[in-house]
């Protein structure tokens, strides 16, 4: 199975991902280039540009909250909590979604926690023994020393979350696909049988093996395009 994933797009199209047998969009958040929950958005954002981008998709955008995306004009179906979908019997959509009235209004550990164990309840009561998931989520969690060379995620306000790397652990999913930190973009990792993503503006192509449900990930050399 096929995904097109991307992150942090802050009010322009996603790339032009090849499509051809795509199963969704997982786009992890920072949809949006909003700054606060208003009667009119503020912020630069190509509205129209998005939304006929949005009709125009043959299969089914999911996206989760980040920062940025504090409204929604262009009525993406953007998970602002929890939410669990089927994408097939075996494989599950698991998003968690948070976001404030005002961008710069990032998250603290102790909020995210909340969300995720409500996103732990949730992935238990819905799924079975067996089942299969993907995480989209705009908040990155901690990762263990080495796990991109180079790189060290280490637990810092507003930016990395313990209980992300927590809620991976617990939930292992197949992948786990993150924003937030633009500077990881095109940058995979995998932790036990789980591979993170950073997807980023440029975006990539995830494949789950439908026998295995092991993922691997393709990052794309596309940037959106220019205002
Ligand atoms: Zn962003
Ligand atoms: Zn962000």
């Amino acid at each position: 199975m096929k995904f097109l994933c991307c992150s942090d797009t802050h009010g322009r199209v996603p790339p032009a991902l090849d499509e051809q047998g795509a199963t969704a969009w997982l786009h992890a958040g920072d949809v949006y280039n909003c700054l606060k929950l208003g009667r009119k958005p503020e912020g630069r954002n190509d509205f129209d540009k998005m939304k006929s981008w949005l009709a125009q998709r043959p299969i089914p955008v999911y996206a989760s909250a980040g920062n940025h995306d504090c409204m929604n004009p262009c009525n993406f179906d953007m998970c602002y909590d929890v939410d669990i979908a089927k994408i097939t019997p075996k494989l599950s959509l698991v998003r968690i979604g948070w976001h404030n009235e005002k961008f710069d209004d990032i998250p603290m550990e102790s909020t995210i926690a909340k969300v995720v164990e409500r996103a732990m309840r949730t992935a238990y009561r819905s799924m079975k023994d067996g089942d299969h998931s993907i995480l989209l989520c705009h908040w990155p969690p901690s990762l263990p020393p080495n796990s991109i060379p180079g790189i060290e995620l280490k637990q810092e306000h507003g930016w990395i979350f313990r209980s992300v790397e927590m809620m991976v652990d617990a939930l292992r999913p197949s992948a786990a696909i993150f924003g937030h930190l633009h500077q990881m973009e095109r940058k995979t990792a995998r932790v036990n049988d789980t591979l993170i993503v950073f997807p980023g503006q440029t975006g990539g192509t995830l494949t789950i093996d439908d026998e295995t449900f092991l993922a691997t990930y393709e990052p794309s050399n596309l940037r959106p395009p220019i205002r």
